[in-house]
């Protein structure tokens, strides 16, 4: 469920008409629903009311506005972070240390040392090396690094491919085989402290069953280190709940999820830990875009929309679909091509959809893209970096400048022995 509804025959974000923004802002521009934001927040929350001990850390890179992470803060939301630049950010936004939770494949020593200094809750060690420089790091620093080890179930998680992470071939966590004699020779290390481990199997999971089958294979693996005699307090579970972005999809619900969990986890006696991202954002933001032009194609239109790929990169990256529809729909239809204004055949957001009837100078947006959105924008083509809403009832405030092209060049210069 989300805010984003027509009312007199106009597109809203909550009581805001979309038009509104276009005219005062422009566009492209992305629009955020701070009720819907919430709203995902508790469900979330709510489905796991059965799970004695746990903690949530939202998994940032999905959307890092300084905006939406403080209406999470406030949700009492913690961070999951995978890089320096994430840390600053959840800190900024009000997230409190001990509630930060630092993943990420290839973190730098730089990065370890920023963790400790902060006084994060989590580091989750990706490898050997990375536990045994963290363990250097803290004990050169008098401190002790709380930590957990990512493990790779190797499960396929049913999902596109480069977005599945649990796969024995994928680059994250290490075998859950090996995990044991790793995690014995981390957790004799002074300067660490292991205390559990942790997964992630990939994002845009549209079924239960390989979680599933992931967390029965860690539940095994913390028996096993129990049994060598480890003290196992902590099982970080990571994110990867699917939302819909048909119209018919039907991804399993949160409380689904939750139920599933409690289920699985219910004799591990331990703190769970959720990186939940997608799931919290995707469907709490939309890419509001004008339409510049409607050019004839080989078979069906092009219609030539303001928005790109260096705005939403998903269609290009990972062939994703997003609904398009009309600001203010005329409930005519039509057959065409969605591409935007960037100089490559990938720049398309559908291929020969029915969509609605659109035509040069009409406002659409592409929904659920509060996840994954803004947050891959770049400014490919010298187009400018795009600008972030946040709606509230009845007002609504620019949580992101747009970035002009001129303000990127001004950080560039021309070496003056070039004459
Ligand atoms: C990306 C990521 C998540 C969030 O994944 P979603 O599919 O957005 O829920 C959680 N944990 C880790 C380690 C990640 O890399």
């Amino acid at each position: 469920m989300d805010h984003f509804e027509l009312r007199d025959g106009v597109l809203h974000a909550e009581d805001i008409p979309l038009p509104r923004i276009a005219e005062e802002i422009g566009t492209p521009v992305y629009v955020y629903s701070r009720a819907t934001l919430e709203r995902h927040a508790q469900v979330f929350a709510d489905a796991l009311k059965d799970i004695p001990r746990k903690h949530i850390a939202f998994a940032i890179k999905c959307n890092p506005n300084l905006g939406v992470l403080r209406v999470l803060a406030r949700q009492g939301y913690g961070a999951d972070v995978v890089s320096g630049g994430e840390l600053e950010r959840a800190l900024a936004s009000g997230m409190a240390p001990q509630d930060i939770v630092f993943s990420g494949v290839g973190k730098t020593r730089a990065e370890l040392a920023q963790g400790l200094d902060r006084g994060i809750g989590q580091f989750n060690i990706e490898h050997e090396p990375e536990g045994v420089a963290l363990a250097e790091i803290a004990l050169a620093k008098e401190m002790t690094a709380p930590a957990v080890l990512r493990v790779n179930p190797d499960v396929d998680a049913g999902t596109h491919a480069k977005i599945s992470t649990g796969k024995a071939e994928n680059k994250f966590g290490v075998g859950i085989d090996a995990a044991p004699d790793i995690f014995g020779r981390l957790a004799a290390l002074p300067g660490l402290q292991m205390r559990g481990v942790a997964l992630h199997i990939g994002s845009q999971l549209t079924s239960l069953d390989p979680l599933e089958a992931a967390f029965e294979r860690v539940g095994r693996l913390v028996a096993d280190l129990r049994a060598a005699g480890h003290s196992i307090t902590h099982v970080d579970l990571g994110g990867g709940l699917g939302v819909p972005y048909r119209p018919e999809d039907n991804p399993p619900s949160p409380a689904d999820y939750g139920a599933m969990v409690a289920r699985v986890t219910k004799d591990w006696d331990v703190t769970l830990m959720f990186e939940p991202g997608r799931v919290i954002a995707g469907n709490t933001g939309v890419l509001l875009t004008e339409v510049l032009w409607v050019k004839p194609g080989a078979t069906n239109p092009f219609v030539i929309v303001d928005a790109a790929m260096n705005d939403l990169a998903r269609p290009a990256l990972y062939d994703a679909y997003h609904d398009f529809v009309a600001v203010k729909p005329t409930g005519e239809q039509m057959t065409a091509s969605i591409v935007g204004p960037v100089c490559e055949t990938g720049d398309t957001f559908a291929r020969d959809r029915v969509i609605d009837t659109v035509e040069s100078g009409d406002l659409a947006v592409f929904r659920t893209a509060g996840a994954y959105g803004a947050t891959m924008a770049s400014t490919y083509n010298s187009r400018s970096l795009v600008p972030e809403v946040l709606v509230d009832g009845d007002r609504y405030i620019k949580v992101a400048d747009r970035i002009a092209a001129s303000t990127i060049m001004a950080a560039e210069r021309v070496p003056d022995w070039i004459d």
